[in-house]
Formats: structure tokens, sequence, C-alpha cells
């Protein structure tokens, strides 16, 4: 069932954007973390992705 709503789109892109990397081992960690979950640094980055990700 493809989603075609866009109001749906555009806060599940922005839910999709929200995650940061860590700078030390490059796990995603969810958004509002401060730690990473796997190396425990505090060396994270948020993701940015371009909207409409698909090439
Ligand atoms: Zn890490």
């Amino acid at each position: 069932m493809p989603i075609t709503d866009p109001e749906l789109i555009a806060i599940v892109q922005k839910r999709a954007l929200k995650k940061y990397v860590c700078r030390n081992c490059g796990a995603l960690n969810p958004w509002g973390a401060t730690k990473c979950r796997r190396c425990r640094s505090k060396n994270l980055r948020p993701k940015h992705y371009e909207l409409g990700g698909k090439r």
C-alpha cells in the first residue's frame, strides 16, 4: 500500500531525517540520543539526507 497523502509523506521524511550518526563508529542513533549506542562516545552528528532520496 503506497503512501499517497502528502502530509504523511512529509511526516515520514521528517522522521527519517531525525537520526544521529556516530563520528566514531558510524552507527545510527535515534534522535535525542546523547551517546552512541554502540561505542558510547558522545561524538554524534545529525544525519542530513537530501529529500527525495531515491535516485
Ligand atoms: Zn559509536
